[in-house]
């Protein structure tokens, strides 16, 4: 039984070490996050993914000076640590977040999708570097929400992901659908130059009414850069923003 002395310095402790956390990693950007939070994750609950049954780990020499015990109990998964919560909501938001992409057909507008493996998760593929299986730049990034279609468990399923690609890659990825769209607008033009020759006079107003439609679709067909919202869970969302692109 815990005296009431060493509960409160155990609460202390804990905040304590919280603040410490929370003061390392505001100096961090957010690949070395990644590192440290990926670091973290293994050793505060092993290396198996978050839905298999954890064994109890051994903490390395630091952790125990800090006072934690030698085995995690029960108690411990259902009590877990400001920073324990932490890295455990970034991991679990990792998998299922980002997909890579076999982009050797893109002009003709197959782009193959798979999920990442957990070796990718970690080297932070398709994350801070570009999610195009050939290429490894890691400027210019951005996301892009995408349609993927898998099969898992026997079933067909479709998910909204994020594919991050760099500048050159997002062509690729775009190609099909920019090429379909210059030729419709060559085709448009032509139409208008043809129409504006027969009659001057009385078509203004649908020329207009064509061009907002026409500016209507390719806003439509646009691949948009995602717009994520999570829930605010004890600042915790403070700490990893910037971390999903
Ligand atoms: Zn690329």
């Amino acid at each position: 039984m815990a005296s009431l002395g060493s509960l409160k310095s155990t609460i202390f402790d804990r905040e304590e070490r919280k603040q410490q956390y929370q003061a390392h990693i505001r100096g961090l950007n957010a690949y070395d996050r990644h590192k440290k939070f990926i670091n973290d994750y293994v050793s505060f609950y092993g290396k198996e993914k978050p839905s298999n049954v954890r064994l109890p780990i051994k903490t390395d020499q630091d952790t125990l000076r800090e006072g934690y015990r030698f085995i995690r109990s029960e108690e411990d998964d259902m009590d877990p640590s400001w920073e324990q919560r932490l890295v455990k909501r970034y991991y679990d938001k990792l998998f299922k977040e980002y997909c890579i992409a076999d982009m050797s057909q893109y002009k003709s507008g197959k782009i193959g999708l798979r999920w990442r493996t957990e070796k990718e998760v970690i080297s932070g593929k398709g994350q801070f570097i570009c999610g195009n299986k050939h290429c490894d730049e890691k400027d210019g990034l951005a996301s892009y929400e995408v349609n993927f279609c898998y099969f898992e468990a026997g079933e067909n399923k479709q998910a909204l992901v994020k594919l991050v690609t760099c500048e050159r890659c997002a062509r690729k990825l775009n190609y099909k659908r920019q090429k379909e769209k210059e030729q419709l607008e060559k085709r448009q033009q032509e139409q208008d130059r043809r129409k504006r020759n027969r009659s001057k006079s009385d078509d203004d107003l649908d020329e207009f009414q064509e061009s907002k439609e026409r500016r209507q679709k390719g806003k439509r067909a646009t691949i948009s850069p995602s717009d994520h919202k999570i829930d605010d869970d004890d600042n915790i969302d403070e700490y990893l923003e910037g971390m999903f692109p």
